[in-house]
């Protein structure tokens, strides 16, 4: 029998914990419980965590660092815009450090966070939360198998072979 090894177009399970600035912040619940499935190869994790996944085998687990570059991106400082204040719905608290989803004109939705408060137009920042932060991945290979060739073809899992939409 030949050992699976996490390469190109091959599906992994991967349980993860996300920490950042020494707090947990996101995790697929419990690096022994659940996992996410995702292909490998086609960049739908974060690049500087895919790079590393590869050669690894079911069971193995790795503790990952990931330079900003290589995940969210460096700040931005074109990303900090003064918006007026009546441009602000009154369910949004204009204080700083309030998180909010900002709406563009096409329809897309962004997190965004108040840094400052003018007279009458509030300084916000459309970075991505996560953006000039390195990131520390605990993860751990649950699963590997091949992707069926309809995955491929979408560019995406199916949940235990089936399709489910
Ligand atoms: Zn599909």
């Amino acid at each position: 029998m030949s050992e699976s090894l996490v390469k190109d177009n091959a599906v992994v399970s991967m349980s993860y914990v996300l920490t950042v600035d020494g707090e947990v912040i996101d995790s697929s619940e419990n690096i022994e419980g659940e996992a996410i499935a995702f292909i490998q190869g086609l960049g739908q994790i974060i690049p500087g965590l895919e790079k590393v996944l590869y050669g690894m085998k079911i069971g193995d687990s790795k503790q990952v660092k990931v330079k900003a570059g290589e995940a969210y991106g460096e700040i931005d400082q074109e990303a900090f815009v003064w918006v007026p204040r009546e441009d602000f719905p009154e369910t949004i608290p204009l204080e700083v450090g309030t998180v909010f989803e900002m709406r563009e004109e096409n329809g897309d939705t962004h997190l965004a966070r108040i840094t400052e408060l003018g007279e009458e137009q509030v300084h916000v920042d459309l970075n991505h939360p996560l953006a000039g932060k390195e990131l520390s991945f605990d993860v751990k290979v649950v699963e590997i198998r091949d992707a069926t060739s309809e995955e491929l073809e979408h560019g995406h899992v199916h949940d235990h072979g089936a399709h489910g939409h």
